[in-house]
């Protein structure tokens, strides 16, 4: 068989906003062999890599064509011809070819599009098994969110996620069905508080709420009335995105300006009275020292995860771990740009011993990488949404697929 890399093709497609994006076709040997997509995050850190976006009238500024233009011109010229199988060589010359050290010349959504594409076609349809190298495998546990606010939805809720972690199972299948009896239980609560409005752009519901606590008393009455035992089988994930409403020097949350130790103080008392597991980027991305405080007073008790922290870069995820900021990294993989750095990234964060979490963004296509890449890399974590809306259910379906292979599932939490 022969496996040389005979066309690269882009185009642009819709994403789960309404927005274009970036979706490569990868032909071996003649053959559509693999395709993917590239998603797109709306509280992006300012250290992610570039995502290239025309500007000017047309898509609100928000066209693609530039990348697009990129793959179909001087990537093709660069990468056809390459065997498709060796990832590292293909995504170093998209590196070398780029040339910045943020990928701010060809777009990171061009050359993660290429670099997924050509994983795609090297995965023989099975991707979760070709990235398992050392056949340490298993389900990751899904983190779902089930509330959404701050950049995702237009109400007065900062907290950007509420999400339930059904850890307390021995299956996937049976922990995705209790995570979704509990997202239908709080919309009857919303229902009846007269609450329920519309939802957030990751398919959670988004009411406007007096104060962001209530957030975590909805979910944990909705995971009660699904009938499941907090804390035990199902716990409670924030994802903060406070660099949302930090000023630089304060935190702007429920009419108040906290500084970053009273606001980790203040999670400290949301710690105390819910079963709370795991906060995401609970300051901003460049307060390092909230972060190693909060995380030496409360790293033992909960999973830290820095997203904005660390933009799934090495060197800032270097800096967290000398430093003891946090201790889990949310991966997600148009941060940086190509699958090898990716998992480069996946490699040092488990080597110190943090947690990680394979993540998609709150603009999302319906391809499903994630899931497998979860699977094959033995992360152990997901984070793909509300069990809602086809851009969402594509990952946890994907995993549901999975599931009928792989018996491990995840005995984090
Ligand atoms: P984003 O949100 O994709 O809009 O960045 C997801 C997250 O912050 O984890
Ligand atoms: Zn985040």
């Amino acid at each position: 068989m022969g496996g040389a890399i005979s066309d690269i093709f882009a185009r642009a497609i819709l994403d789960s906003r309404g927005n274009p994006t970036v979706e490569v076709d990868c032909f071996v040997d003649g053959v559509l062999t693999g395709r993917a997509a590239v998603p797109s995050g709306a509280s992006t850190g300012t250290h992610e890599a570039v995502e290239l976006r025309d500007g000017g009238k047309e898509w609100m500024g928000k066209g693609v064509q530039a990348a697009v233009n990129n793959v179909n011109g001087p990537i093709r010229d660069r990468i056809v011809g390459m065997d498709h199988r060796n990832q590292s060589k293909i995504d170093n010359a998209l590196i070398e070819l780029d040339g910045s050290p943020n990928k701010e010349r060809l777009g990171a959504n061009s050359t993660l599009g290429v670099s997924l594409a050509c994983l795609r076609a090297a995965s023989g349809g099975k991707l979760w098994k070709h990235l398992s190298t050392d056949g340490e495998i298993s389900i990751p546990v899904p983190m779902m969110n089930i509330l959404n606010g701050g950049a995702h939805a237009d109400t007065n809720v900062d907290v950007q996620e509420f999400m339930v972690i059904p850890h307390g199972f021995k299956s996937f299948p049976v922990a995705l069905r209790a995570g979704v009896e509990t997202y239908h239980s709080l919309k009857k609560l919303l229902q009846d508080e007269k609450l329920l409005g519309g939802v957030g752009d990751e398919g959670g519901f988004a009411p406007s709420l007096p104060r962001n606590e209530e957030g975590l008393r909805l979910v944990l009455e909705a995971i009660k009335h699904a009938g499941y035992s907090p804390g035990e089988q199902i716990s409670i994930a924030l994802d903060v995105a406070a660099q949302e409403f930090f000023d630089g020097e304060k935190y702007h949350l429920d009419g108040m300006a906290m500084s970053g130790s009273e606001l980790g103080r203040l999670y400290s008392t949301w710690i105390d009275s819910y079963p709370i597991v795991s906060i995401e980027d609970p300051f901003g991305e460049d307060d390092w020292d909230s972060w190693i405080e909060f995380n030496s007073r409360e790293g033992k008790r909960i999973q830290i995860v820095g997203d904005d922290l660390y933009v799934t870069n090495p060197e800032r995820l270097m800096r967290g771990i000398n430093q003891a900021a946090s201790n889990a990294i949310l991966i997600k993989l148009n941060q940086i740009g190509t699958v090898s750095e990716t998992l480069e990234v996946i490699k040092i964060a488990r080597k110190a011993g943090f947690g990680t979490i394979i993540s998609h963004r709150s603009g999302e296509t319906s391809d499903d990488a994630i899931s497998d890449i979860a699977v094959g890399t033995n992360a152990k974590q997901i984070k793909t949404g509300a069990p809602a809306r086809s851009d969402r259910t594509s990952k946890y379906n994907q995993l549901i697929r999975i599931s009928e292979l792989v018996e491990e599932f995840s005995d984090l939490f």
